[in-house]
């Protein structure tokens, strides 16, 4: 491959759309699979889902929750059982209906989620209150067959995601597990993704079918859209009638389970690619990051032995100390080759090692985010290393805290949200009447629509009236475009 073809050619700024999927490709986290609205996840985009997966399913086991796995094919029947879930991803849901040349007698939807299917069997396993709390997780794929523009991570017929399942005696209970989990998901973005969210709930009219209430925490990407990167639902008890979901309390009485669910998705991963990523390639924390330090020794013939020896002694003790090196001692391929790659690449630091580097014992290392190079003693270098990461990991997260921060704007009517919205993007904050009418008028105009809500319902609206109709507000809205 030439440079330029290894580079990167479009322009985040100007063209994030194509510069998104450019990134994706050339840092080969993914391809488009033959059949449209699928990807083909390549290693090193998986090896992100895979450390991504590795910190939740920790916190998730920490605090008591299971993984199980249940078939990928639900029956028609069960799914109608729930008539909103039915109602909400029919068009959605693809189904088989043949098994080798016989038609089935009874049509299976790929799962879209899987409520319809855990449920019935969380009702089997749960006869007396001493059966709960009862917490499931899956990792797995569901299908939604939406007709829209492939977009790797982002937008893809199936995607990779956890659902996470509880059942509990109490609504406060259950309530609680829902924002413990809202928790985590945050805490993911904050402290592993570099990147600040704004937590809230759903408006009632988008809410997930069914649910109680739907808490959600939204990203806002550098192009001004917003991503719903996970979502965490009380359900109340709607799930728990509808699939028998009952205990015996105490006193013997039978009651019926308030439930939640929550998941996260490899959206989240797009989000990651989109918020850090530059017209040099992918940029990664190093939280995250498969690999963390790429290690390029720059020689002449007369002093490579001694750059080799040099390198491979420091390589040594940072693996030594847990971190993941690459120790770039390719012949065929000239530093200025190798930057550029590790740059693609998003390996968050490099390492430059030439004769004066060995003579001085000292490194040169250079940040990936804005390439600023720093020149530091050898000894104690797995201890200076770290150090540097939680340095990358600052400009990384404060910067995308400086695009959150300035881009949420007040705005009191139709124009100045479409106005607002059209000119910068990022989130409109305005009072709202709570009817879903008022919502459609932006919608109509600039496909913007309402991302969320403040988490507390008593919360005072930030306006008095509604920014749309004028009549009183019941509460603040937010307003965004969406990917
Ligand atoms: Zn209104």
């Amino acid at each position: 491959m030439s440079e330029q073809e290894l580079g990167i050619t479009e322009s985040k700024e100007y063209a994030t759309g194509d510069w998104y999927a450019e990134v994706v490709q050339k840092a080969k986290l993914a391809d488009y699979a033959p059949m449209g609205g699928f990807i083909v996840t390549r290693p090193r985009g998986y090896a992100l889902w895979e450390a991504l997966q590795d910190r939740l399913d920790g916190w998730f086991k920490e605090t008591g929750v299971t993984n199980a796995y249940f078939p990928m094919f639900i029956p028609e029947s069960f799914l109608e059982r729930e008539k909103d879930i039915v109602e909400g991803f029919d068009p959605e849901v693809a189904w088989v209906t043949h098994g080798g040349h016989d038609e089935l007698e009874e049509r299976l939807a790929v799962r879209p989620t899987s409520e319809s299917i855990i449920a019935p069997f969380m009702a089997q396993w749960t006869r007396s209150h001493r059966d709960l709390p009862l917490r499931l997780n899956q990792w797995c794929s569901v299908v939604r067959w939406e007709a829209t523009e492939t977009k790797p991570f982002f937008r893809t017929k199936e995607f990779l995601w956890q659902e996470g399942h509880t059942a509990h005696e109490a609504e406060d209970e259950a309530w609680n597990e829902t924002m413990l989990r809202l928790d985590q998901y945050e805490r993911l973005f904050e402290d592993e993704l570099a990147i600040p969210i704004m937590r809230g709930r759903k408006p009632e009219h988008d809410k997930f079918p069914g649910a109680h209430t739907t808490t959600t925490i939204e990203a806002l990407m550098p192009d001004g859209k917003s991503v719903q990167s996970a979502t965490s639902h009380y359900l109340g008890t709607s799930f728990a009638e509808a699939f028998d979901l009952t205990y015996t309390d105490e006193d013997e009485e039978e009651r019926v389970a308030h439930t939640t669910s929550w998941g996260l998705s490899w959206r989240s991963l797009g989000a990651l690619i989109m918020t850090h990523s530059d017209d040099q390639g992918l940029v990664l924390p190093p939280t995250i990051a498969p690999t963390q330090v790429a290690i390029v020794p720059i020689w002449q013939e007369d002093t490579k032995e001694e750059v080799l020896e040099y390198a491979e002694g420091i390589a040594g003790e940072l693996e030594a100390a847990g971190i993941s090196v690459d120790l770039d001692d390719r012949d065929e391929r000239n530093p200025g080759f190798k930057f550029n790659e590790h740059e693609l690449n998003g390996i968050p630091i490099r390492f430059e090692i030439g004769p004066h580097e060995v003579e001085d014992e000292e490194v040169t290392l250079v940040h990936r985010p804005d390439g600023e190079s720093i020149v530091e003693d050898r000894e104690d270098i797995a201890a200076t290393v770290e150090a540097h990461f939680d340095d990358v990991y600052d400009k990384l997260y404060d910067a995308a805290a400086e695009n959150l921060e300035e881009n949420v704007r007040e705005a009191e009517s139709p124009p100045e949200i479409l106005g607002t919205i059209g000119k910068h993007g990022g989130y409109v904050e305005c009072g709202w009447c709570g009817d879903e009418a008022c919502e459609t008028v932006i919608k109509d105009e600039i496909a913007a629509e309402i991302v969320m809500c403040p988490l507390d319902r008593d919360e005072e609206p930030a306006q008095e009236e509604c920014a749309i109709c004028d009549d009183a507000a019941e509460e603040t809205a937010y307003f965004a475009r969406t990917y």
